[in-house]
């Protein structure tokens, strides 16, 4: 039997980083489920498809395939065999994953490769339905959020890192706006699993939140 850690929450939470760090530690296998939706996402771009076409995103959709490998401890996602990691982190990508993810097609072709992957190596997944949907069975279960002033806050310094000018309100508004489509879609929407732990990130470094993820998964055996 394969051991799992389920870590949900919102944009901006810091899921990424901290699972990252939680399973180095760990020796575990990270899987961001976040990256497969934009390549899929990326995949409807290509294809000029709009994010309102609901019908043929369910069509096309099935002739997308989306694979997974770990190369030097990094995750690869490959679409059609093509490695697609350079192209999956733009604001284009994120808004068509953001709403092309609400198709229940889309959703169930995602859902079966990652129950997959956590069924056969020890993952740290996260997601926005891991706990709830993907491996309700998981070990152990971890909301994170924060403010959305603080994530916008996050991301508007990551953008300025980059070299870019953002324009905070806007990021503000949208972070908002994609919590809403997340938490209120039809199909596994966005919630906290009853079994899952809170942790909120927004006073906290790091550091702090990792040690904090650790103990519980201690106190979980
Ligand atoms: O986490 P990230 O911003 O990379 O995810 C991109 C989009 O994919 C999210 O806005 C969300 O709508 C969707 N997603 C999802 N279920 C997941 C992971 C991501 O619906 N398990």
């Amino acid at each position: 039997m394969s051991y799992n850690i389920a870590i949900d929450g919102p944009a901006g939470a810091g899921k990424s980083t901290i699972a990252k760090k939680i399973a180095k530690k760990k020796g575990m296998i990270y899987v961001d489920t976040g990256s497969m939706y934009r390549a899929m996402a990326l995949y409807l771009i290509r294809r000029g498809i709009k994010p309102e076409e609901a019908e043929q995103i369910g069509e096309e959709c099935e002739h997308a395939d989306i694979t997974i490998r770990h190369e030097s401890g990094e995750q690869v996602v490959y679409l059609n065999g093509e490695n697609v990691n350079p192209y999956l982190r733009t604001e284009e990508v994120g808004n068509m994953a953001s709403r092309s993810s609400v198709n229940p097609k889309v959703r169930q072709k995602m859902v079966c490769i990652q129950k997959k992957l956590a069924a056969t190596a020890d993952v740290v997944m996260d997601g926005r339905d891991i706990g709830t949907c993907v491996l309700p069975d998981a070990d152990v279960k971890i909301y994170l959020t924060a403010s959305s002033t603080v994530r916008a806050k996050r991301r508007f310094e990551e953008l300025t890192a980059k070299g870019e000018t953002p324009d905070f309100d806007s990021i503000k508004a949208d972070i908002i706006e994609r919590d809403e489509r997340d938490m209120k879609r039809e199909i596994s929407p966005l919630r906290q699993a009853d079994d899952a732990v809170l942790v909120d990130t927004s006073e906290l470094s790091i550091e702090e939140v990792v040690e904090k993820i650790l103990e519980i998964t201690e106190e979980k055996r």
